[in-house]
């Protein structure tokens, strides 16, 4: 399969592992495959996680991975120690017609583990038949940076650095960072805030002398690779309930409910997809106007991970609904760095409110989620689950509903201490975390710094 840039559909098509270790296509715009694969849903129903992976993976890699390599690779990854649970991405009932799919049984108990734990080894795969290494930089506010550094730990090829906003992180979240003892991890502490560590991640990529020394490389959300390893477990569960599904999805960056409409491109049985955001509500206000507006700043809400002022998975949407005419995609970006906001037609709004509905929940209604939850199964869910959840509380519908529970409860303890009064407990092998010696070092918010402390330990 070759991939093409959603703003230059001119330029010739790259391959996967381009793809992959590129992240950002040249132009700026992200990466899509030339043509949709078809599923066979027959061939997913009743086989092991892994196995569906491979079904829904293989046509995206192609002949890039062996077969029997890209097998092995599955088969290690979605298997304890990584994840707990022997289906990886549980459905639990909660009523009639609605699921919890639980996508917080690996390493750091939030979704991101699903694609993040695979492309540490596609990267450390890849690297090695280039006889390449490269350098992982990354910024976080808090649940990527322990997804992408669990995801890279120990790996042969790769160097990951992961800016972190001194102070301004959860005490889980940091452990989870600084407590990991490998020597190709470094977590960094930042004198700044997230959008500090986040402007340095984007300097030190621009810097295209230190980018190349390096072999710079991102793995955040824009990356192809870590939508299609999410594709599968929409598919699987469509296999799994055997009907056409809704899926309630929180959404921050668009990367998880975009793998939900992938899948559904793929001959999934997707009767719908439930667009939930918090307070920084760019897509609902989207959905409900056809204008796509960044507010003036982010909102902090109870769901964090959440907290953000543009989506921008939506381009790889938005090239699909334009039928792929990447100069208009490119234009409407254009519009939008300039001006802060697009408006696109009445065809175009027609034709995404048939793929997705959009609601906004605000942290009252997270909290109203999480206490109906819990008084109705005795579940108690994490705030990102609880938007989700809420949408699909709201939302007239026949046939299963799943909504995707994207971390564990004990990940976000306060959100549950004010909803339930009571304090989740950290699954078994995160439970001696508060206890394990931290590794951390603090450095201020420069770029001169972030690279003389990446070039003395990558030498
Ligand atoms: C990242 C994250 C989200 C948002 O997912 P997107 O793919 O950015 O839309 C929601 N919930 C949790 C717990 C997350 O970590």
């Amino acid at each position: 399969m070759d991939y093409i840039s959603t703003r230059d559909a001119q330029a010739a098509p790259v391959g996967f592992v381009d793809a992959l270790l590129g992240g950002l296509a040249p132009d700026g715009g992200l990466y899509v495959p030339t043509a949709w694969p078809q599923l066979d849903m027959a061939d997913l129903a009743g086989r092991p996680y892994a196995k569906a992976a491979e079904a829904v993976l293989s046509p995206f890699i192609g002949d890039a991975i062996e077969p029997a390599v890209l097998r092995r690779m599955l088969a290690d990854t979605y298997a304890p120690p990584a994840f707990a649970h022997q289906s990886v991405a549980p459905l639990r009932q909660l009523g009639p017609d609605l699921w919890l799919m639980e996508l917080f049984h690996g390493p750091t108990i939030a979704f991101k583990d699903v694609a993040l734990q695979l492309l540490g080894r596609l990267f450390d795969h890849a690297l090695a038949q280039r006889g390449a290494r490269a350098t992982i930089l990354g910024a976080t506010s808090g649940d990527t940076g322990s997804a992408a550094i669990e995801g890279c730990r120990g790996r042969s090829n790769i160097d990951v650095f992961i800016l972190y906003p001194a102070g301004r992180v959860s005490e889980v979240q940091r452990r989870q960072m600084t407590t990991v003892d490998a020597p190709n991890v470094h977590a960094v502490a930042v004198q700044g805030t997230f959008d500090d560590c986040q402007a340095l991640v984007k300097v030190a990529f621009a810097d295209g002398a230190f980018r190349r020394e390096q072999s710079l490389a991102a793995v955040n959300s824009i990356n192809w690779a870590r939508i299609a390893a999410q594709v599968v477990y929409y598919a699987a569960a469509c296999a799994a309930l055997r009907a056409p599904v809704r899926f309630a999805v929180p959404t921050g960056n668009f990367g998880n409910v975009l793998a939900g409409w992938v899948a559904r491109r793929m001959g999934a049985p997707v009767a719908g997809l439930h667009i939930a955001t918090n307070a920084n509500d760019i897509l609902a206000r989207f959905f409900a106007t056809g204008v796509m507006e960044a507010a003036p700043a982010v909102a902090a809400t109870l769901s964090p991970s959440m907290d953000i002022q543009v989506s921008s998975n939506f381009e790889r949407y938005l090239f699909e609904v334009l039928d792929r005419d990447a100069r208009a995609l490119a234009a409407l970006m254009q519009q939008f760095r300039q001006n802060g906001r697009f408006a696109v037609g009445k065809d175009v709004m027609t034709r995404a409110r048939a793929d997705f509905a959009a609601t906004r929940c605000d942290d009252a209604d997270t909290l109203a989620a999480m206490r109906r939850c819990y008084a109705e199964t005795g579940v108690v869910v994490d705030p990102h689950t609880a938007v989700g959840l809420s949408a699909a509380y709201a939302a007239q519908h026949e046939g299963p509903m799943v909504a995707l529970a994207c971390a564990h409860p004990a990940k976000f303890p306060d959100a549950a201490e004010r909803a339930l009064g009571l304090r989740p407990a950290l699954p078994p092998h995160l439970a001696d975390l508060l206890d394990r010696p931290e590794r951390t070092e603090t450095i201020p918010a420069d770029l001169p710094a972030v690279q003389r402390f990446i070039r003395e330990r990558t030498a």
